[in-house]
């Protein structure tokens, strides 16, 4: 089972209530099995919202809470992307998946590489809250630019 960013199938989950609907994707997932996810929509945060970076840290620093999520108003959404990741596991989980494609770069979402914080579309290294939760807990995980 393959745990999918309801974005990239097309859902209207985005902060500006967009999507990123990505044929490459939905093409790779013919005849697969899998499940949508959206941690920041299971955190209780509606669409369109103001977008959020992580500031200080990545996801796994957000967990520890070594580092903050913060929108682009200043308001600390941390709680709401931990509560989303833990959601977003526990989903995972009930479904059996064992590997996720996940939205690139997003603070949530975001594998190896995410926004840095500045708002300005420049990234940095780390993951993203709930992509660092599904690693810790033994999922592999892919994004809509390194599927092979
Ligand atoms: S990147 Fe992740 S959290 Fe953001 S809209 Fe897509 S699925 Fe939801």
């Amino acid at each position: 089972m393959i745990a999918v960013s309801a974005c990239l199938l097309g859902y209207p989950c985005k902060y500006n209530g967009g999507h990123n609907k990505n044929q490459k994707v939905l093409d790779w997932l013919k005849d697969k099995e899998y499940i949508c996810i959206c941690p920041e929509s299971s955190g209780g945060l509606s669409s369109p919202r103001t977008p959020a970076e992580i500031v200080g840290g990545d996801g796994f620093d957000v967990l520890a809470s070594k580092a903050k999520v913060l929108d682009k108003e200043g308001n600390d959404v941390s709680q709401a992307f931990i509560n989303g990741a833990m959601a977003t596991l526990k989903k995972a989980q009930k479904h059996g998946a064992d590997t996720c494609i996940l939205k690139a770069k997003s603070p949530s979402c975001g594998v190896g590489t995410i926004y840095d914080g500045t708002f300005s579309g420049c990234t940095k290294p780390g993951f993203g809250v709930a992509a660092a939760l599904l690693k810790q807990n033994g999922l592999k995980l892919l994004t809509e630019e390194n599927l092979s």
